[in-house]
């Protein structure tokens, strides 16, 4: 009540509305301290008027909205700076890109000594993707196709030796990559799954043709045989 008589009453009226809120206070029993209280923070919140400042694009900073940011908008109003918002209305403004650039990505083959190989895909080292795959070996896992073929194949995997085929660090182009070589070379793969991905044939002449894979094949040994 004192805030508003502050804000809409004439100052020639406002001793006299002052009164008549303290009066209707006492009336309904309001301690008198509580009173003057709410008549020294409305007093202090009406006067605390931070100083007017003239906006630029050189002093308006926009961020997308969420409330932790909005917290910031008295503090930098302090500084001098206005913070203004942005409101975010597509998919990628929403996502936060917060993963390192990783040079380690990758589309890999692992070898077995009968010829078959593995394709897989990967954004941690390949060397360690192996040990991965090692401890499913051990662990007997049945769903990790080198250990299906483990199982099956009476000759030795080779672990020391991981064929790292293309770096890539975008998570869709490796996994297209990892589905189309699977793909092209069934016949010759491990694999018991064709990858994330459903290439039909159509895509899988484009991306052979874009990533040049027959000849990327043949120069890491995997050319269909
Ligand atoms: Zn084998």
């Amino acid at each position: 009540m004192y805030l508003r008589a502050l804000k809409y009453v004439s100052p020639q009226f406002c001793d006299e509305e002052f009164n008549i809120i303290k009066n209707i206070g006492t009336l309904n029993n309001f301690p008198i301290e509580f009173i003057d209280l709410a008549f020294e923070k409305a007093k202090k919140s009406f006067y605390n008027v931070l100083p007017l400042v003239k906006f630029d694009v050189m002093n308006t900073l926009c961020l997308a909205y969420n409330l932790d940011i909005s917290m910031l908008r008295k503090p930098l109003l302090m500084l001098g700076i206005k913070l203004i918002y942005k409101y975010n209305h597509k998919m990628c403004d929403i996502l936060v890109k917060n993963s390192p650039s990783c040079k380690e990505a990758s589309v890999y083959a692992i070898n077995c000594a009968c010829s078959e190989f593995y394709i897989g895909q990967t954004n941690i080292l390949v060397t360690e993707r192996v040990a991965q795959h090692q401890q499913c070996v051990r662990a007997n896992d049945s769903s990790n196709a080198l250990n299906v073929h483990y199982g099956i194949c009476n000759q030795d995997i080779n672990w020391n030796q991981p064929i790292t085929l293309i770096n890539l660090n975008d998570y869709f182009s490796r996994n297209m990559l990892e589905a189309a070589i699977i793909k092209l070379i069934w016949q010759n793969n491990v694999n018991i799954t064709l990858g994330t991905y459903t290439i039909d044939n159509f895509l899988l002449k484009f991306i052979v043709d874009q990533y040049k894979l027959n000849d990327l094949l043949k120069s890491k040994g995997l050319d269909r045989r």
